[in-house]
């Protein structure tokens, strides 16, 4: 079977080298030398001050929005994964969605405006497939209105714009390091801020809010452990190597797919793309069924990714219309894409998806 996704899996014995390091240290959580270690082997892959190591990448989306005071509305999109939406509500805020551009699928800062009341805090957006949001124009609507920017990165690992890690952009910028994504830890995340106070208040966050006996403020368990950061640690210095054979991945689809029927993102301006993903859009939703059902027939088991658009969960009691993320929404799927997916397969793909458009 050929799956969306295959998790990268390092040299066994260099993880069991790091595993025989924790035992020698005994030390398991808690900010040990091994989470320190991928701490700082991260921000200088991305080039970033401030980053805490989490448990995933939804605690770290729920911390950033913990700060916010007094509650109320988050702006947000509605084209992105449902934890997006779910610590939104999960945070009694209130999600406040507001459609996408039709080219990037990024959320579409000409709306935003309209959307902003007197009770908005801030706005939640994905830079989603690794494609990069819109950050000029929401940082300018955000200080014009004194607003909180959180981007969800959890696709912008390894992806760069205009020179610097997408995850460098925003007041908060969370990642996610589960097995599915292109870095991994197992299970993991991170927050980037942007000042030494907001991360003093992330790295307190997620150890409970205390040092010793000193209370601070309300915190959470959002650490990680030894072992996750082990895994992390094998993986990260494979990460250019991961986007390169990637990429050469998605040149084959991009090369053989027939373009006359299919379209996909438009990658933003400035981006130094880290081919996390490979959506492809359909002229209709029934055309993409059948699709599914060919490939189906075949083991290839491409994702519906994202359905559907989040304003239409259907456990929001009210939401707004957002058409061109519902319409998107029914007519992509992200095709099979890992580093170690054989050209061979991709072309089969392609040509299977040809001949039934
Ligand atoms: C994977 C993902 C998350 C959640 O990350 P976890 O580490 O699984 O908690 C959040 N947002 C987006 C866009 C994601 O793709």
């Amino acid at each position: 079977m050929i799956n969306v996704t295959k998790t990268y899996l390092p040299d066994f014995d260099e993880y069991v080298s790091y595993l025989k390091q924790i035992w020698d240290n005994s030390q398991l959580t808690n900010n040990g030398p091994l989470a320190q270690q991928l701490e700082k082997g991260l921000k200088e892959y991305l080039g970033v001050e401030y980053l805490s190591f989490c448990g995933n990448g939804t605690i770290v989306l729920q911390m950033a929005l913990k700060l916010l005071e007094p509650a109320g509305e988050i702006i947000t999109t509605p084209f992105s994964y449902v934890a997006t939406t779910n610590v939104i509500l999960w945070e009694n805020l209130k999600p406040v969605f507001v459609d996408i551009d039709p080219a990037t699928y990024c959320i579409n800062p000409n709306l935003i405006e309209a959307s902003i009341t007197e009770n908005t805090r801030a706005i939640l957006a994905t830079h989603v497939y690794g494609n990069a949001c819109d950050v000029e124009a929401i940082e300018k609507i955000a200080q014009k209105y004194n607003l909180v920017v959180i981007y969800d990165g959890a696709h912008a690992f390894g992806a760069n714009y205009l020179g610097k890690s997408l995850l460098s952009y925003g007041d908060f910028a969370t990642c996610s390091f589960h097995a599915t994504k292109l870095f991994h830890t197992v299970e993991g995340g991170a927050i980037v801020t942007n000042t030494p106070e907001r991360h003093e208040k992330m790295h307190l966050m997620r150890a409970f809010g205390h040092r010793g006996d000193d209370y601070f403020f309300m915190g959470v368990n959002g650490k990680n452990s030894e072992v996750h950061a082990a895994m992390g640690l094998c993986n990260l210095p494979m990460v250019p190597q991961l986007i390169q054979a990637r990429k050469a991945v998605c040149d084959v689809y991009t090369e053989l797919l027939d373009w006359s029927r299919l379209s996909a993102p438009q990658w933003a301006d400035g981006l130094e793309r880290n081919y996390s993903y490979y959506p492809l859009v359909f002229e209709s939703e029934e055309k993409l069924l059948q699709v599914r059902d060919v490939l189906a027939q075949h083991e290839i088991v491409p994702r519906r990714y994202f359905y559907p658009s989040l304003n239409q969960l259907p456990f929001l009691k009210e939401a707004e219309a957002c058409p061109v993320s519902e319409d998107i929404s029914l007519r992509v799927v992200c095709l099979p894409l890992h580093a170690e997916l054989p050209h061979e397969d991709a072309r089969r793909i392609a040509t299977l998806i040809n001949q039934h458009l």
